[in-house]
């Protein structure tokens, strides 16, 4: 299998793997294809993030049809192996074929989702295809939080018909993703000069994982965890109170790490007895799905303030009492988390503490559920709370003309048609948030080790989903 750049789509793929393109510096490729447009002489709109739509009419019978919306993202996740020397800003990527798979020599080949923007290229540029009027839009920084899209109004999207290019599988659509809303629960700290007995609580060794992938897996949260030791140790009347505290490293991934400091004036032999009985429980607990968790409890006298009893208090409640990690399943797709919410980052700045939550649910109405109840629970404790961010989930619909059109595209081309359900965040949810009717179906080329220097795209299904790709258009009557 060869990489055939007389075939369009191989062409333009090619020409934008020589302009760097990584998030953030999207504007020269999006450059690039406003200069496409301008060639082809088709209206475009390039806004104010580098975001660029290009309008194509319908071909001729089609005048009558409801347009078509394609989208990709046209920035990539710049990485590479630690002995190669490649500038991401200014290089043009190496591309190499093997074994009938596309690379780029040490880096990301940037297939998610280049090959997406390939694909709308050659589509805008070939006269010979039957199709409804199209609407192409470019978006930009998607990799690092949807933001590109972000950016996006209802007044921009022209259609209710809306075909994703950033999907992996020839004939497998998505059919629901992830709406995300960030919480940040923050409090001015107050010290006092303090000299009992200090301790480090440290909890690691646990597996950790992405929010949205893994938050189903029952996992420990180091975070969690260490404020729950120390809720036990009160329970045993104990007198703790928090010097320091930090966990977790991202909002997106479950924190595998955390390390609390306290003092305390009981008797340590107490102290390390009732964090020990903690930590036994917590083991047995997660015996099955973090076997590597560990609780280790040391003696200091290297701290001599604590934080004033009451916010100490207060931000142990608080964490202890939070709703966090799986809250619900979908009852018609086996097996997908449709709410949860992370507490992924503990971290104190400038005397202020702050707890970053990433809430995901596809149904929006869960995710303000949650956010709601975080900041209801911050109030009552007298914390900070608010909600900085946020993008909408996709909920599953039950019916699809688009997935009725692609199913029915893949069987006769002898396909196996599938469906699968994400709980991570897509730029789909935010194009459904801007309009509930939009009918969405996701699908594209196969790409393996993506976000990674391994990443490599098969050729034969590059082919294969740019062919279904004119069959669902065509089929769009
Ligand atoms: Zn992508």
């Amino acid at each position: 299998m060869e990489f055939d750049l007389g075939k369009r789509y191989c062409y333009y793929f090619n020409e934008i793997s020589k302009i760097p393109h990584g998030s953030r510096n999207e504007k020269a490729v999006s450059d690039y294809v406003c200069e496409f447009a301008r060639k082809h002489g088709l209206p475009y709109k390039q806004d104010s993030v580098w975001n660029v739509t290009i309008d194509k009419p319908a071909s001729p019978g089609y005048e009558n049809s409801e347009p078509v919306i394609l989208q990709a993202h046209m920035d990539m996740v710049c990485e590479k192996n630690n002995d190669v020397i490649h500038d991401f800003e200014k290089d043009p990527l190496d591309l190499y074929v093997e074994d009938g798979w596309l690379h780029a020599r040490g880096t990301t080949l940037g297939a998610d989702d280049g090959t997406g923007v390939a694909y709308m290229l050659a589509i805008l540029e070939d006269d010979t295809l039957a199709h409804p009027s199209l609407e192409c839009i470019f978006t930009t920084m998607e990799e690092i939080g949807l933001v590109g899209a972000g950016y996006l109004t209802k007044e921009d999207l022209h259609g209710h018909r809306y075909i994703s290019l950033d999907g992996g599988g020839v004939s497998c659509t998505t059919t629901s993703s992830a709406g995300v809303s960030d919480v940040i629960i923050s409090k001015k700290l107050q010290y006092e000069s303090c000299k009992l007995p200090g301790y480090i609580l440290t909890v690691k060794g646990l597996k950790g994982g992405h929010s949205g992938g893994e938050i189903h897996m029952e996992r420990g949260n180091a975070n969690v965890l260490a404020a729950r030791i120390l809720k036990e140790a009160q329970g045993n009347d104990l007198d703790i109170t928090l010097c320091t505290l930090k966990g977790g490293m991202k909002m997106n991934a479950i924190p595998r790490e955390a390390v609390f400091t306290f003092m305390s004036d009981s008797a340590a032999e107490a102290v390390k007895a009732s964090v020990q009985a903690s930590a036994e429980a917590i083991r047995r607990e997660l015996l099955f799905s973090d076997p590597g968790v560990e609780v280790v409890l040391q003696e200091t006298s290297e701290y001599t303030f604590r934080i004033q009893k009451e916010i100490s208090d207060a931000l142990l409640n608080c964490i202890y009492l939070m709703p966090n990690g799986f809250q619900h399943r979908s009852m018609v797709i086996d097996g997908l988390t449709v709410a949860s919410l992370n507490l992924g980052v503990i971290s104190v700045r400038d005397d202020t503490v702050r707890f970053e939550i990433m809430i995901r649910s596809a149904e929006d109405s869960a995710r303000h559920d949650l956010s709601s109840r975080l900041v209801t629970l911050a109030s009552l404790l007298d914390l900070d709370a608010e909600v900085p961010s946020g993008y909408a989930g996709w909920a599953y619909s039950e019916n699809s003309r688009m997935r009725e059109i692609y199913r029915a595209v893949c069987e006769r081309n002898g396909l196996e048609y599938k469906e699968r359900a994400t709980h991570g965040g897509l730029e789909c949810g935010i194009i459904k948030g801007l309009d509930p009717d939009m009918d969405i179906i996701t699908f594209g080329p196969i790409s393996e080790a993506i976000h990674s220097p391994d990443e490599r795209l098969e050729l034969q299904s590059f082919d294969d989903a740019y062919r279904i790709l004119c069959e669902i258009l065509k089929d769009c009557r």
